[in-house]
C-alpha cells in the first residue's frame, strides 16, 4: 500500500475542542476586518465592534469592558494590536465577548497572512525561515497540523444548512488532510492569497465556537 493512501493523521486535540459549553463567553471573530487599518478604526469606536446581541443569552445590551493587547510577530518586529472586549449587561449572564479582526490568527503569534505564506508554501522550512522569519520548527509544526485530517471541518460544513459550504464538504470528502480542504474552500469561495486561513479559520470558529483550522 502506498503511503499516499494511508488516511491522515488525527487533528491535535487543541483543534478540535469545542468551547461552546466549557466557556461564559468568548471570541467573536469579526470576518469582514481583514486589514490593521479597517481594525484601528473601529477599536476606538465604542460601537465599532459592539455585537447586536449576546452569543449566550441573547440579550441586546452589550458594554465595553475593557481592551487587551494580542502581539503579532513580524520579521524582526512586534506589532501590538488592541483588543475591545465587551460584557453582556445581563447580571445572570455577564458573559464577555472579545472580538478579534479575521486577520489575527486565535492562539498564533502571527497575523495570517503571515502563517499561510509560510504554512502553505513549498520550499524547505529552513529556506522559509529565511524568506519569512517564522523559525523552522514552527514552520514544521503548522504544515503538521494543515497535514492531519479535516474530517470534523468537513462535518461542519456539511451540516452548516449553506448549500456552498455543503457543496465544498462533497467536494473534499471526509477523509481528507487540512491542507485539501483549505484549497478546494479558497477556490470556491475565491479568497485570495494570504485571505484562504484566515477566512476558513473564522468560518470553522463561527459555525462551532473553539474549533480551529490551525
Ligand atoms: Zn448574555
Amino acid at each position: 500500500m502506498s503511503q499516499q493512501r494511508l488516511p491522515p493523521p488525527e487533528a491535535p486535540a487543541c483543534l478540535v475542542l469545542s468551547r461552546v459549553s466549557r466557556y461564559k463567553g468568548g471570541t467573536i471573530i469579526a470576518e469582514d476586518v481583514t486589514d490593521l487599518a479597517t481594525h484601528q478604526k473601529r477599536v476606538c469606536d465604542p460601537d465599532g465592534y459592539r455585537p447586536s446581541w449576546c452569543l449566550r443569552c441573547g440579550g441586546h445590551v452589550l458594554h465595553v469592558h475593557d481592551y487587551a493587547e494580542r502581539r503579532l510577530r513580524g520579521p524582526g518586529t512586534v506589532l501590538v494590536v488592541r483588543i475591545i472586549r465587551y460584557l453582556c449587561a445581563d447580571r445572570s449572564c455577564a458573559a464577555s465577548w472579545r472580538i478579534l479582526p479575521a486577520f489575527i490568527a486565535r492562539h498564533l503569534w502571527r497575523a495570517w497572512p503571515v502563517v499561510e505564506k509560510a504554512a502553505m508554501a513549498g520550499p524547505a522550512p529552513e529556506q522559509t525561515e529565511e524568506r519569512t522569519s517564522v523559525p523552522a520548527s514552527t514552520v514544521r509544526r503548522w504544515r503538521a497540523r494543515l497535514a492531519s485530517s479535516a474530517g470534523q471541518l468537513v462535518q461542519l460544513l456539511a451540516a452548516s444548512g449553506t448549500a456552498l459550504l455543503e457543496a465544498i464538504a462533497e467536494r473534499v470528502g471526509p477523509s481528507a488532510a487540512r491542507r485539501a480542504l483549505v484549497e478546494v474552500h479558497g477556490a470556491m469561495t475565491r479568497s485570495g492569497m494570504g485571505a484562504r486561513l484566515g477566512t476558513l479559520g473564522a468560518l470553522a470558529h463561527r459555525l462551532e465556537r473553539g474549533i480551529r483550522l490551525m
